[in-house]
């Protein structure tokens, strides 16, 4: 089956696709199924990191679909206590052997860490397995400007990403123009601001109701609208299903003005200058 979904061009020509499939706090044991149940949906894209400890289940499942390993796009992250020149190569070839594949299509450095001051170090690396043809296309996660900034003085190849928390609570217009500007994509984690208070906002059921869709519908389509790439996450086949089905539908300028109203500046996970945990 091919892609519902369409791809946004990354900035050295690789295609991703805009909506992925998100695996954090997906146990390994139920991984396998929730990315089957995502890859039967028409989901090509999923994002894992070492970290959440389920990429052998990710890749079980991805080596049971059946489909082509050109149609998929699987990024995984190093995680904070491999940063580090050798460390990261040594954790990049843990992660790929767990997942299972020969090459990855986007690895991220999943926190800057500041205080270790090792994310430049670890970048290098990032593109030697680049160079080395290893993976597909290299970027980082909750990188705020100033460590992009500096990322970008002191080595050659531009992220092609920057994931990071990103929803209707808080909207990162900043961050966005910013990364708009240096042509790295913003990829929203949290999309659905973890699917809790946020889906039950009066504006979002509102705009639900007038188009006859879910609330989590509305919110994907909010991000999809922005140019934003979104990965929710769903253990439920249901959800799965529904999450992915956002590109037959359009928002009006009223709705999103409805939504623009609604950002509120409020982190759900921890803040990247002080975060250095792992
Ligand atoms: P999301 O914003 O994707 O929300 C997930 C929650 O929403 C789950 O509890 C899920 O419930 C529920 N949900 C999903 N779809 C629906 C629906 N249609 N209706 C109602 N509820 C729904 O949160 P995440 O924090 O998981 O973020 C998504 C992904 O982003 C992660 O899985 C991970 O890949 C990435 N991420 C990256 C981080 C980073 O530091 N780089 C940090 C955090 C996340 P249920 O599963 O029970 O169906």
């Amino acid at each position: 089956m091919s892609s519902k979904v369409p791809p946004i061009i990354l900035n050295n020509g690789v295609e991703m696709p805009q909506l992925g499939f998100g695996v954090w706090q997906v146990p390994d044991g139920e991984a396998e199924q929730a990315v089957a149940t995502a890859l039967e949906a028409g989901y090509r894209s999923i994002d894992t990191a070492a970290i959440y400890g389920n990429e052998e289940g990710t890749g079980r499942a991805i080596a049971g679909s059946g489909v082509p390993r050109e149609e998929l796009f699987v990024t995984t992250k190093l995680w904070n206590s491999d940063q580090g020149y050798d460390a990261t190569l040594r954790a990049f070839d843990v992660s790929l052997e767990k997942l299972g594949l020969e090459y990855l299509d986007l690895y991220l450095i999943h926190w800057p860490t500041p205080a270790r001051d090792l994310y430049v170090d670890s970048y290098k690396a990032f593109e030697k397995l680049y160079a080395d043809g290893r993976v597909r296309a290299v970027g980082v996660s909750n990188f705020l400007t100033e460590h992009l900034e500096r990322l970008i003085a002191e080595t050659s190849v531009v992220p092609a990403v920057d994931q990071i928390e990103l929803h209707p609570h808080l909207q990162q217009n900043a961050a966005r123009e910013f990364l708009a500007g240096q042509g790295i994509a913003t990829e929203a984690w949290s999309p659905l601001g973890q699917g809790k208070g946020l889906l039950e906002v009066p504006a979002i059921v509102a705009i639900a109701r007038k188009h006859d869709r879910t609330p989590a519908q509305v919110v994907l389509r909010w991000h999809v609208q922005l140019g934003n790439v979104v990965i929710p996450k769903s253990v439920t086949p249901s959800r799965i299903r529904e999450n992915i089905e956002v590109f037959d539908f359009s928002l009006d300028t009223e709705d999103l003005a409805a939504i623009s109203a609604l950002d509120e500046d409020r982190r759900l996970g921890s803040h990247p200058a002080h975060f250095n945990g792992g």
